[in-house]
């Protein structure tokens, strides 16, 4: 080790390499050509015990890039298997690599991924490379999430490689950095599930158990409780989503993770104006992943994760389907409550009233038909400065703001300011800095990072972010990235 790597302060202890063969494919990210360091995140860096400031960018974009390895490292890409687009599929990291688990001052076990690091034995007919686009684009809404207050994986750095990767056109390779609690999805379980061996699922769930939910570790249906634990993280998980207009955009098995963290900032976007269909991956035609459609997606893939487990739910078949089946069958009702009580705190309603349904259900309803923008409207509500209000200076909107305000109680601006951002990563935003990121010009990609971090407080450069995108025929489209 170099004194240098010695500040840095990897702390690995790679516990998932330890795993059955059948796991894992050990492998080492393939070198590339002239590494350059785009982007480092030290605030990230300084929250889980690495310190690069030692560090030049020469040795950053080799360490960031897999062609020097840090010391303690075991890298391996994982077996998994998914639905895509409700179609079953052996899959596994074609493109990453996992480095290992580095534990953090406060204990943390968090995976450091690469992401766009070269083939694998799991990349099928794939490059195993990602283009700086993307992985920018990762990079800066996984960023705006964690800042929502929403779980997710964080994005530690970006180099590019200095070689070309070809698309439809070609573009400039690039590798992320990525951190997680864990990569263990559900596709993972329903890849060992396809191998009909017990003890390597139960390796698994034990394995898991340990990882994120310990306290389950002792109950008597660890797997049946398992079920029920994910259950409520995904719903966490997908009212957050819904609260700040998030569209994950392809929400595979593969792409849930069972910590409960957001995994896989392909396709992804921010709803501008309000409309449950809400689309905009190209390859989403059927808008399988819409929206409104998110809630019942996550009920589809943790019922797909419940029988993944049922031999271990119980040993007679009957038993675990219904046992099984039930525990599903309760996402609807807490989904439904969880919902509710995030739709009352955007409006800022304290306590119940019988009419708080309806007083949600008519703005949502207005909303809609005026294609209102959805995170603008709260704003407009709490009285914030926008740029333009006559979308919202209408007398159907007026006469529904007015039964809402008779609603209100001292602290319910104070609620609101807690559930509703100021600014979100906006579409066209995020194409405009993305562009000139891949131009070599990254401060509109900085500028935008830094007003990203504080989202529910005000700030002086805010309301050139907050605009929707200009009225257009051309809808939207965002792309996997892979
Ligand atoms: P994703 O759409 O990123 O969730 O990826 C789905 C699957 O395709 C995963 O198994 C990825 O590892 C694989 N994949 C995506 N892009 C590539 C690529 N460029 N080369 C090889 N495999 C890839
Ligand atoms: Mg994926």
């Amino acid at each position: 080790m170099t004194i240098k790597e010695k500040t840095i302060g990897w702390n690995f202890d790679n516990s998932y390499s330890n795993l059955p063969k059948s796991f894992i494919y050990e492998i080492s990210p393939v070198p590339v050509k002239r590494p350059e360091l785009v982007i480092l995140n030290h605030d990230l860096a300084d929250q889980i015990g690495l310190n690069f400031s030692n560090v030049d960018n020469e040795q950053l974009a080799k360490f960031f890039s897999g062609n020097l390895l840090p010391k303690g490292s075991k890298s391996l890409a994982q077996a998994y298997a998914g639905h895509q687009f409700g179609h079953f599929t052996i899959l596994g990291d074609g493109r990453a690599v996992l480095l290992g688990e580095h534990i953090s001052k406060s204990n943390q076990r968090l995976d450091i991924q690469f992401k766009g690091s070269g083939q694998t034995p799991f990349s099928r007919n794939g490059d195993g490379r990602a283009a700086l686009g993307p992985m920018l684009r990762e990079y800066l809404i996984s960023e705006a999430m964690y800042s929502l207050n929403i779980p997710t994986t964080r994005s530690l750095a970006v180099v590019k490689t200095g070689e070309n990767v070809k698309r439809e056109k070609l573009l400039q390779g690039a590798i992320l950095t990525r951190v997680a609690s864990s990569h263990i999805r559900v596709g993972t379980f329903q890849f060992i599930r396809t191998r009909e061996n017990l003890d390597e699922l139960n390796t698994l769930v034990n394995y898991t158990i340990k990882r994120h939910y310990p306290e389950i570790s002792k109950s008597k249906n660890n797997a049946y409780d398992l079920v029920s634990k994910l259950i409520d993280k995904q719903i966490e998980l997908v009212v957050n989503w819904m609260r700040v207009g998030f569209i994950h955009g392809v929400m595979n098995t593969d792409n849930m993770a069972i910590s409960g963290e957001t995994i896989d900032y392909g396709p992804c976007a921010f709803m501008d104006s309000y409309n449950l269909g809400t689309c905009f991956s190209s390859i989403d035609h059927m808008g399988r992943y819409a929206y409104g459609n998110q809630p019942a997606i996550t009920k589809w893939n943790l019922a797909r994760f419940a029988e993944c487990l049922l031999t271990l739910i119980s040993p007679k078949k009957d038993d675990a389907l219904k046992m099984a089946t039930e525990l599903i069958d309760k996402f609807d009702k807490i989904y439904e409550e969880k919902w509710f009580y995030m739709m009352k705190s955007k409006l800022g309603l304290i306590g119940n009233d019988k009419e708080d349904n309806l007083l949600i259900f008519e703005l949502l309803e207005i909303m809609k038909k005026q294609e209102l923008d959805y995170t603008n409207t709260f704003l407009f509500l709490m009285d914030q400065e926008l740029d333009d209000k006559k979308d919202f200076q209408n007398e159907e909107f007026g006469n529904w703001k007015i039964k809402w305000q008779k609603r209100l109680a001292k602290d319910s601006k104070k609620l609101m300011k807690l559930n509703n951002p100021v600014i979100i990563p906006r579409n066209h935003n995020v194409e405009n800095v993305l562009k000139s990121a891949e131009n070599n010009d990254l401060t509109p990609f900085n500028d935008l990072l830094q007003a990203l971090k504080n989202p529910y407080t005000d700030q002086k450069v805010l309301t050139k972010y907050q605009s929707p995108p200009p009225k257009s025929d051309e809808k939207y489209q965002t792309f996997c990235g892979t």
